[in-house]
């Protein structure tokens, strides 16, 4: 993403748009203006008159596009329509709140294929994870128009004779959504299902990197909401930078802030959030163990392993960086893992059979450069991978070659294992014991997911019970990454704790009241009290 002045015209720099036939037909098909600079503001309105954002193709280096973020005022202003938005919508009955999401799901579908190709096009990924990124937001449209009818409250038993109490759910407010680059719409769909459900509008600031993907969605969304003459404000969207980012957290008018990020940007926004007592949800990073048992069945457990590592070029939050192998097992499922990594080809992510698209962009490849610098300084046995592919016609992107390593030292808490490096660099280390196994899984700070491959129902008993993993997702004979919709999505520690999708997640998204309702003729105190004069 670069930062254009805002003193750019929008006439000068329609002059300047040219775009190639792999760009233009895919932004053709979502009625994304290709021959103009793009509004990055609705709010019931499309607009945005600041900085100029250019979305970059991974791929190819092409500009995709120019969008226009919110100023400060339009910001504030669209804050302002969310609100007012809301204050219309918590009136509208949850199951009709249902039946719009039902017809959100069914015009996303109408554009699945279209927008998981944007999804390949301006994220980098393979598009088949393109097209499964869609169809989550899909399937938790689906799981929510049923929640619209199942967001049932409590009555319990009170103490006090003729008295009922109530736990009632009501809509909360204004939650603000801030997403990450690389799952520049599924994150969104999560958040705005179970939020429209529950009766609440809805802030967007995306990734400043992906904003095609938002812009879409968004379109498609506005769309469905006109049509049932409800404020499109309920599905508000700012992109732009960072300090748009800042300035939704801050506002005391954005009830809650749901934040998909970085453990850096994550604990910054936390503090600001909880300095004005605001409700905050956080899905920060991951940094994933895969354990091998000798007793694992490893025509299942190495292509999982090859897949966690790679896919999405080790860009998903789930992703495996680490993976402990028994001593018994480790030779072989090596030797397997290293023909898997050599049989991959880097492609252009929109061609299918391509299994490695680029990194998203140079900052990826910093980051992934500064992780093999030091693995080498430290002496690490690299297996496989550590470069970058620099000749034609990969140099235009950001491809790099996936890395498989064996450091020195097996210390979880050295910074090599302890820190997530958002490429395709996978730690392996090898263990005798499944409790030394646990236990370097649970060192590090972070707690997203894990994935124990065995067959004996002793070790599983140990890895999902009290002295087992530590993550919020703990699988068995299945990989690290790639969750489904119905559990909780999240992560423990400095993943942030936070749930989202399904399980009890949709609870967060409600404001919760316990009343207390006298149905008799006496007013007596709980416990017992006398406060007779
Ligand atoms: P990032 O933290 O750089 O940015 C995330 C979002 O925060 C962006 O929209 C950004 O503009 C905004 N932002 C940045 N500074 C801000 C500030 N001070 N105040 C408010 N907003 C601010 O993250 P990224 O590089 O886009 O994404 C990669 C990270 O996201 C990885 O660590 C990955 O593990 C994590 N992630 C986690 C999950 C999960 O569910 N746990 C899912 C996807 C990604």
């Amino acid at each position: 993403m670069i930062t254009l002045r805002r003193s750019l015209a929008f006439s000068h720099l329609a002059r300047y748009r040219s775009l190639s036939t792999r760009a233009s037909s895919i932004l053709n098909a979502l009625e994304i203006p290709t021959s103009e600079p793009i509004h990055g503001v609705y709010d019931g309105a499309w607009g945005g008159s600041g900085d100029v954002h250019e979305s970059v193709c991974p791929t190819t280096g092409e500009v995709l596009a120019r969008v226009h973020a919110a100023t400060p005022e339009e910001l504030q202003t669209a804050i302002a329509k969310s609100r007012d938005a809301y204050e219309q919508f918590r009136h509208v009955p949850a199951p009709r709140r249902g039946e719009i999401l039902r017809q959100i799901r069914e015009s996303l579908a109408k554009k699945r294929d279209d927008l998981g190709a944007l999804v390949s096009l301006e994220m980098g990924k393979i598009r088949t994870e393109g097209e499964g990124e869609v169809q989550e937001f899909i399937d938790i449209c689906d799981y929510a128009v049923g929640l619209s009818r199942m967001m049932n409250g409590r009555v319990v038993s009170s103490e006090r004779p003729g008295h009922t109490i109530l736990e009632i759910p009501n809509p909360l407010g204004v939650v603000g959504v801030l997403s990450a680059f690389n799952f520049p719409v599924a994150v969104y769909g999560w958040n705005l299902a179970l939020s429209l459900a529950a009766g609440n509008a809805t802030i967007w600031k995306p990734s400043p990197s992906t904003p095609l993907c938002s812009v879409a969605v968004t379109k498609i969304i506005a769309k469905v909401l006109e049509s049932n003459n409800m404020p499109g404000a309920i599905a508000t969207l700012v992109t732009g930078g960072n300090d748009v980012g800042e300035a939704v957290v801050e506002s005391v008018d954005v009830d809650m802030v749901s934040f998909t990020g970085s453990e850096r940007t994550g604990r910054k926004v936390a503090r600001v959030v909880q300095s004005r007592f605001g409700k905050i949800l956080l899905e920060l990073g991951g940094n994933n163990a895969s354990i091998v048992m000798p007793d694992a069945d490893l025509d299942l457990a190495v292509p999982a392993v090859f897949f966690g590592a790679i896919g999405t070029a080790g860009q998903r939050c789930t992703s495996t960086r680490r993976l402990y192998l028994h001593r018994k097992v480790a030779p072989e499922f090596i030797s397997r893992l290293k023909a898997l990594y050599a049989s991959v080809q880097p492609g252009d992510p929109l061609t299918s059979g391509t299994l490695l698209g680029p990194l998203h962009n140079r900052t990826a490849l910093d980051i992934y450069a500064d992780a093999i610098s030091k693995l080498r300084h430290a002496d690490a046995d690299i297996l496989s991978g550590g470069r970058r592919y620099e000749h034609a016609p990969f140099d235009k992107g950001n491809f790099v070659e996936p890395t498989i390593a064996i450091p020195r030292s097996a210390d979880a808490h050295d910074a090599i294992w302890a820190t997530e490096t958002f490429a395709p660099v996978l730690n392996v280390a090898l263990f005798d014991e499944l409790e030394e196994a646990i236990n370097w899984n649970n060192a590090v700070p972070q707690g997203l997911s894990s994935s124990l491959w065995t067959r004996d129902i002793r070790n599983v008993g140990k890895w999902i019970g009290p002295a087992g993993s530590d993550t919020g997702i703990v699988n068995v004979n299945v990989g690290t990454s790639g969750a489904e919709i119905g559990a909780a999505f999240g992560g423990n520690k400095s993943t942030g704790w936070g749930r989202e999708s399904g399980g009890d997640a949709w609870k967060q998204y409600v404001r919760w009241s316990a009343c207390t309702v006298n149905f008799s003729d006496a007013a007596p105190l709980a416990q017992g009290v006398n406060f007779s004069a």
